[in-house]
């Protein structure tokens, strides 16, 4: 019996292994390599068996795993949970800084939500994609991880900035966000140096680089905090945190032995609001059901059918009471750290959850011995979204919105509760082995 320890100690690991997107995928890969996945090409047709089991990985940063099931498709649909593999933070434009004092600053955009006070301070460094010439006529793709702390965006001082703890750390998003990597020797480009650092990380030639995609991310590893160490804290909780549980919910052979047609589906962009082609506003999930339909069902209607006895679990974290900020809250919708899974509600749709929804997901809680509540925002305030509501309304699928409670959402360094991820892994088996 793994404890709930364990499972955020797995998590941590996870996440310390998927510092972008990018390597998010990987990481997810790596898990299915012990359980005999067999990884499809969307340009190649597919021979697909009952029993199966199958993953498809869409431009290197959204995947979709299947396990398809002895029940009928038709009369069980699928049992699918989505969840996201972005987070909001910092990424590298195109071109460094180049101003004539040697400092080499790396210029970045601003991708998502982040809290951008966070990001001050930080052990900062790089991961990411780079594309690059590979021969003759040909491009190739190669992910980097640099390990070493690399950037820095330091604050003011205090006696430049007298207000700060009055009126909060302002930054101007394109003045002052670049980030700190180095002094360049005199006569050397900016630009030469940084792309060398890459090269010499990818173990290519500084003049094939074509382009990149890079995230900043904090190299600081994951802890446990508290009296009793029953939190922890991390990057990129929102959302890693949530594919770890439907992965670990996942691979256990008595889930992936049951009869039903599973489905995980992990997704980039949700921060910046899925429309792409591998986000959940995208055809990726709509065209991978559509080809295990044309491959298991006899027609269109049948296809149909599976959508509308399917359900769709949308995982993303939720916002835990934090008691010195007890005016942010709906004083009577207050969710609690380590007090279970969040049922998430908000009637103009921002979350998918209806009451037919939210009642059979708060039945399989009860089945899995597990305790949960229920969440609405201040109703004058605007509420956040996921990919639940997207995805439920292009496939017509039921839906619920759910998450672990979390502190500090968008921050670099976000916290949440150890029983809490126990529980929602245990809630997910049920889900998925339910009938
Ligand atoms: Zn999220």
């Amino acid at each position: 019996m793994i404890t709930a320890r364990e499972h955020v100690q797995s998590l941590l690991n996870f996440i310390d292994v998927s510092p972008s997107p990018w390597h998010a995928v990987g990481s997810v890969e790596a898990l299915l390599s012990d359980y005999q996945f067999i990884k499809l090409d969307e340009k190649t047709t597919w021979q697909l068996q009952v029993g199966g089991r199958y993953y498809v990985v869409r431009d290197d940063s959204s995947i979709i795993i299947f396990v398809l099931g002895q029940k009928p498709l038709a009369e069980t649909g699928f049992k699918i949970i989505g969840a996201h593999t972005d987070s909001p933070g910092l990424r590298i434009k195109p071109k460094t800084t180049n101003e004539n004092e040697g400092w080499l600053r790396l210029t970045v955009d601003v991708y998502g939500g982040p809290i951008l006070a966070t990001f001050t301070d930080r052990d900062l460094s790089l991961a990411g994609r780079i594309c690059f010439k590979n021969g003759q006529d040909k491009v190739a793709t190669k992910l980097v991880h640099f390990q070493d702390v690399l950037l820095r965006l330091p604050n003011l001082a205090i006696h430049m900035n007298r207000t700060v703890n009055d009126e909060g750390l302002k930054l101007h998003k394109n003045n002052e966000l670049p980030l700190l990597l180095t002094r360049v020797v005199d006569g050397q480009l900016p630009q030469d140096y940084f792309n060398g650092l890459l090269a010499h990380q990818a173990g290519i030639d500084s003049a094939d680089i074509l382009s990149w995609d890079l995230n900043v991310y904090d190299t600081q590893k994951g802890a446990f905090w508290g009296g009793n160490q029953e939190f922890y804290a991390d990057s990129q909780l929102d959302n890693l945190a949530s594919c770890h549980a439907a992965i670990t919910a996942l691979l256990d052979e008595a889930v992936l032995q049951a009869d039903n047609t599973l489905v995980c589906g992990f997704f980039d962009h949700e921060e910046v609001g899925s429309e792409s082609n591998r986000g959940a506003d995208g055809s990726f999930l709509p065209d991978v059901l559509e080809r295990i339909a044309i491959a298991m069902l006899a027609d269109k209607s049948d296809y149909l059918r599976a959508l509308a006895n399917s359900f769709l679990i949308s995982a993303d974290m939720a916002h835990a009471y934090q008691p010195n900020f007890p005016l942010a809250y709906d004083a009577d919708h207050k969710i609690v750290v380590n007090n279970g899974p969040v049922i998430k509600i908000n009637p103009s749709q921002r979350y998918s959850s209806e009451s037919i929804s939210t009642g059979l997901f708060a039945t399989w809680c009860e089945q899995a011995e597990v305790p949960y509540q229920k969440y609405s925002h201040r109703c004058d305030l605007p509420c956040g979204t996921t990919i639940g509501p997207i995805t439920s309304a292009k496939l017509g699928i039921r839906s619920v919105d759910v998450g672990n409670p979390m502190w500090a959402m968008h921050s670099i360094r976000e916290s949440a509760g150890v029983f809490d991820h126990a529980y929602m892994i245990a809630v997910m088996r049920k889900f998925f082995t339910g009938l």
